[in-house]
């Protein structure tokens, strides 16, 4: 399957290169950058460590969605919406990795999978999305005497929070309680904040140094509490994670599909 990587040069994007090289079956179709940039012309390989390739890095989206079966996107919200324009334009599978798209930006994605298919996560371990069926359960066996906080620390380079990773935690365990995450959500404390409301899902955000990805869901309750934790030790991890979801979409129908339906979690 041949495989384009938009924003190539990027820290993922140098990591998505090296993962369709060792993956059997994927061929990198090219890659993309900004237009502008400084990585325009060169070779996405020699970029990522690897022996040339004979490619050059392009600035012409559209034609790496035109060369490319599946493309994976690692970039930033604007610029995920525009591809996820140019794949259900040219029927190239999509695999949307940006975090803190809002909700207008979402229901892009959500268009475009009419077209295409197109495999979205927040995170693409196979750790994480068994942690979210873990909390997803144990929100539910665990009733509301149990107070539900989520928290996360990246490296000093991250732009968004809470991290993609945390928000789709608290989702899996707004679902375990059958609440709304909107309704209960607690992104943000700061001063004389009161009480805390029974019933709240909270966020705690850290940042520093290089840490790839630390989530844990905590349940407190009065007289004990359950920690479940997830350590990303490499970011290759969410590299070889999407290289996989790419191949999973070949013969794929279109439609929103989550990391979740590729490793068989239901
Ligand atoms: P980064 O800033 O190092 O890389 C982003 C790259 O995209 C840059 O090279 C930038 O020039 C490029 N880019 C931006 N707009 C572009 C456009 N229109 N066309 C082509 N290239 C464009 O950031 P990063 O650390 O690699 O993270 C990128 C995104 O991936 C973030 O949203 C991050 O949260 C997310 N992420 C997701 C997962 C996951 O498993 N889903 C894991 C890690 C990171």
């Amino acid at each position: 399957m041949k495989i384009g990587i938009v924003g190539c040069a990027g820290r993922m994007g140098r990591m998505l290169v090296k993962a369709v090289d060792e993956t059997p079956g994927a061929e990198l179709a090219g890659g993309s950058e900004m237009a502008g940039s400084e990585f325009v012309g060169q070779d996405p390989a020699v970029l990522a460590g690897l022996p040339a390739s004979g490619l050059s890095i392009t600035d012409d989206a559209a034609a790496l969605f035109a060369a490319s079966d599946a493309v994976v996107d690692f970039t930033a919200p604007a610029a995920t919406v525009a591809h996820a324009k140019l794949a259900a334009e040219h029927n190239t599978a999509l695999i949307p990795g940006t975090t803190g798209l809002d909700a207008s930006q979402q229901a892009e994605i959500e268009q475009a999978a009419a077209h295409v298919a197109i495999v979205q996560a927040a995170n693409y371990s196979v750790g994480v999305n068994v942690l979210q069926v873990l909390t997803e359960q144990a929100a539910q066996m665990m009733g509301d005497d149990f107070d539900i906080e989520v928290l996360e620390m990246h490296h000093r380079h991250k732009v968004d929070a809470p991290s993609g990773t945390a928000l789709a935690l608290g989702q899996s365990a707004a679902l375990g309680r059958g609440v709304d995450l909107e309704k209960v959500s607690q992104r943000v404390r700061d001063g004389f904040t009161g009480e805390r409301t029974k019933g709240d899902i909270g966020f705690a955000t850290l940042r520093g140094g290089m840490v790839v990805g630390d989530h844990t869901v905590m349940f407190a309750s009065d007289d004990e509490r359950i920690e479940l934790t997830h350590k990303a030790s490499d970011r290759g991890l969410f590299a070889k994670g999407a290289i996989r979801a790419a191949l999973w979409t070949e013969g794929k129908a279109p439609g929103l599909y989550s990391m979740r339906d590729v490793l068989g979690l239901g």
